[in-house]
């Protein structure tokens, strides 16, 4: 990899235990490695309070999101969205989310997701502030909520792993993709491969989710099964692979688009 390259992982949970032992370590073999710009999720009030506290160590390169997830809506209070908005309001906070929907698993009731959800939307849409946004098993209801909250703000589904009909329906509401290592996944990802074509480049972003999802493509793959943003460089070999593009060229478009979505050009310092 050019380790002049700047590419960016659009969705790290730097703020998850696994990394209290050594983030600055992992942070760092990231930027060695040409992962220079890094969007930290912030998963709950508190999660997202500890996303902007690493993010602000690193100004003008790591930035992040200020939301609830959907597994943890049932603990959103009337307090909830005044403290996220006021989070908002950290110069390295650059999205509101991550949110949702989330019908795979119900960590909480479904009609608490959507009240979470629309009044998270509702947030971004006051602030003009892009939304980072989190769908599993509820691909209609999701886009219900957006269609009818949504009006002017960028959004960006994260960890894309659905249909052909889902990712066109996406589109034509003028969302933005993340994409995984779920795509070097050759036990469920494969559909990934061919889908990821559809996307255009200035809609396509890449992300590592970790400590999730550890790229299957690595040749030897970590012995505590963590992902880590370093390994976003396997991600973008695979993107690039299907798309029979060079690695530079989606480096740099992919980096163009997240720099143009979260506004990070404006966020630099100096
Ligand atoms: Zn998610």
């Amino acid at each position: 990899m050019d380790t002049s390259r700047d590419i960016v992982d659009i969705g790290v949970n730097l703020a998850h235990r696994s990394f209290q032992a050594d983030r600055k370590q992992v942070i760092e073999r990231a930027f060695a490695t040409g992962v220079r710009t890094m969007v930290i999720t912030g998963t709950s009030v508190t999660g997202s309070e500890a996303a902007a506290r690493i993010a602000r160590e690193y100004p003008g390169r790591l930035f992040s999101t200020a939301g609830v997830h959907p597994h943890d809506s049932r603990n959103c209070a009337e307090s909830t969205v005044p403290e996220l908005r006021r989070l908002a309001l950290s110069r390295e906070v650059v999205a509101i989310g991550e949110c949702g929907l989330d019908f795979n698993r119900d960590f909480s009731p479904r009609p608490q997701q959507e009240k979470c959800f629309e009044a998270q939307v509702a947030l971004a849409e006051d602030l003009r502030m892009p939304l980072f946004l989190h769908q599993r098993d509820a691909h209609q209801r999701f886009c219900e909520i957006l269609a009818s909250g949504r009006k002017q703000v960028p959004a960006v589904l994260h960890c894309f792993t659905g249909t052909r009909e889902e990712l066109k329906a996406l589109l034509d509401m003028g969302l933005h993709i993340g994409i995984t290592g779920w795509i070097c996944d050759e036990r469920r990802g494969t559909h990934l491969r061919e889908l990821v074509k559809e996307i255009p480049l200035d809609r396509l972003m890449l992300e590592t989710d970790a400590p999730f999802l550890v790229p299957r493509t690595m040749p030897t793959k970590p012995r505590d099964g963590r992902n880590e943003p370093a390994f976003l460089t396997y991600v973008l070999e695979t993107v690039a692979a299907c798309l029979s593009k060079p690695l530079a060229e989606v480096a740099d478009a992919t980096t163009r688009t997240a720099r143009s979505f979260f506004r990070l050009a404006d966020s630099r310092p100096g």
